[in-house]
């Protein structure tokens, strides 16, 4: 099959050219988007990552170029209209789950970092500073740990910080019947917020969960409490997080994934002005901490993307069930 694959790294070069099963793959280092989409002429499928688009009106160049498949090299869908793709008769394919511990570890980082201040402490003594002030942390030892969404990641999440001797809270409109039994108290969203001393997300982006965290949930957070998002950025409305940074109801923020991160994520604006002002005051907090959406980000992952999207190619093109395939 001849492949466009948009928004590529040399780490994705590397991992698709060493799994690749055959096809022929063109590398473009451009997101698929309106602008990009005619680039798609002559080719039978796309490759797309976490921030290229696939609306209707891009859907429809796609269709009259040929395209005959959707590759998604990640778990999460929310940036594909699935259904219209579905009735353009364009089947659309995803990772379902390549690593939920390189997602849930991360999250762990974030917490770890944010609370004990490694980050700090690191710059401090390149500096010859080895002073102690303001450095001080939690013990996360039985604490209240909210863990919203509970798949293959939250799952995962679950484990970990049950090493850790937590009391683990969870929120899932489907529960899982053996974290239930392992100990983990499902409860509404409600019961699962208050008194949470973290909070981390691990639901995916969908209508419903769209601002999930927002002004009024904020309000149910425990005062000076951590919230943690790995999954995606549209779960939480920045704007009133940074009102709840600002007033101390939010104690603590680690985000690896961003609202407006399609624009800024994955390159490098180290000389340029950033014209995102939310991100800007965010990262002006001195309990914020970012990281551009690197969860996935491992080895054992990026081989794991790379097999998957194979075989995901290989079935459609011998006219096999598409497991992955997502809708
Ligand atoms: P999953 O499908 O295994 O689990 C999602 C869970 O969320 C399910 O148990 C589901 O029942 C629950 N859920 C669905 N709607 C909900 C709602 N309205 N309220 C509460 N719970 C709800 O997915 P996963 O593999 O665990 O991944 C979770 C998310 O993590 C993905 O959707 C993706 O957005 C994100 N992700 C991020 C990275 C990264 O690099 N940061 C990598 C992979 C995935």
């Amino acid at each position: 099959m001849k492949i466009a694959t948009f928004s590529t790294h040399q780490y994705d070069e590397q991992y698709l050219n060493q799994f690749n099963t055959g096809h022929e793959i063109t590398f473009l280092e451009v997101p698929l988007n309106e602008q990009t989409v005619a680039l798609t002429a002559g080719f039978d499928a796309v490759c797309i990552f976490v921030n290229d688009l696939i609306n209707v009106a891009i859907l429809k160049v796609l269709k009259t170029n040929g395209i005959k498949l959707i590759v998604l090299r990640c778990a999460g869908f929310n940036n594909v209209d699935v259904s219209t793709a579905n009735e353009y008769g364009i089947p659309v394919v995803r990772v379902p789950a390549y690593s939920p511990e390189a997602v849930a570890e991360h999250a762990m980082a974030l917490i770890l970092t944010l609370n004990r201040k490694t980050h700090k402490a690191y710059n401090r003594i390149r500096e010859g500073n080895f002073s102690l002030e303001k450095l001080m942390g939690f013990n996360l030892h039985e604490r209240k740990i909210a863990v919203i969404g509970t798949g293959s990641i939250g799952k995962a999440f679950c484990k970990i910080i049950r090493g850790f001797g937590c009391e683990i809270a969870a929120y899932d409109i489907f529960p899982d019947a053996a974290l239930k039994e392992s100990g983990v108290v499902y409860g509404t969203l409600e019961e699962t917020l208050k008194d949470a001393d973290v909070v981390s997300l691990h639901c995916p982006l969908n209508e419903e969960t769209h601002h999930l965290i927002n002004e009024n949930t904020l309000k149910l957070f425990k005062q000076g409490a951590m919230l943690i998002n790995t999954s995606r950025g549209g779960l939480v409305k920045t704007i009133d997080v940074i009102e709840a940074l600002k007033s101390g109801q939010l104690g603590y923020l680690g985000l690896d994934v961003y609202e407006q991160e399609a624009t800024l994520f994955f390159r490098d604006f180290s000389e340029d002005v950033i014209q995102d002002d939310l991100i800007a005051r965010l990262i002006s907090f001195p309990n914020v901490l970012i990281t551009s959406h690197q969860g996935f980000f491992t080895k054992e992952a990026m081989e794991q993307i790379a097999v998957t999207t194979f075989e995901n190619i290989d079935a459609f093109v011998n006219g096999k069930e598409l497991v992955n395939r997502v809708g």
